[in-house]
């Protein structure tokens, strides 16, 4: 009987943002988002924990290889994320507010289509904005018509 395993790989970079809402004026995205708003933008450290869900191969005693993993990590995220500025050089953060609930999802839509091992499946992506703060994405949320029917 295999038995149901949780992998974990962790990863961190920095990158800067703002978050505003350019629907909104100046006085109500500081109301909202606080110094975060301020339009120069501010960076983080950010901590990336990728979670694969699946069953060990027979063969190689592994869920899935970590080799692997990393080098995906590293092309969908690292790479392209570390010392940028989001909502300057990283769609779809020009179009779509870089809060960490945004860019988690984003993390997810990156990596969700790489990883595809028979046996396992992307679980969780936690992104940690600061060490007392992080956000989980479990999924692309189906749309409310599709919800609780999935
Ligand atoms: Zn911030």
């Amino acid at each position: 009987m295999s038995k149901i395993m949780f992998l974990t790989r962790k990863a961190e970079f920095s990158a800067s943002h703002v978050c505003a809402n350019p629907a909104l004026s100046e006085a109500e995205n500081r109301a909202l988002y606080g110094p975060n708003a301020n339009p120069s933008g501010h960076g983080h450290n950010y901590v990336v924990e990728v979670t694969i869900e699946g069953t060990t191969d027979p063969t190689t005693g592994m869920v899935f290889d970590l080799r692997e993993l990393k080098e995906i990590i590293h092309q969908e995220v690292v790479d392209p994320m570390d010392h940028r500025f989001l909502n300057h050089e990283v769609p779809p953060f020009d179009k779509v507010i870089p809060t960490t609930e945004n860019l988690a999802a984003e993390i997810w839509r990156r990596l969700a289509g790489r990883i595809t091992a028979p046996n396992a499946r992307l679980k969780n992506v936690r992104l940690y904005e600061t060490a007392d703060l992080y956000v989980d994405c479990g999924g692309l949320d189906p749309g409310p018509e599709k919800r609780g029917t999935a």
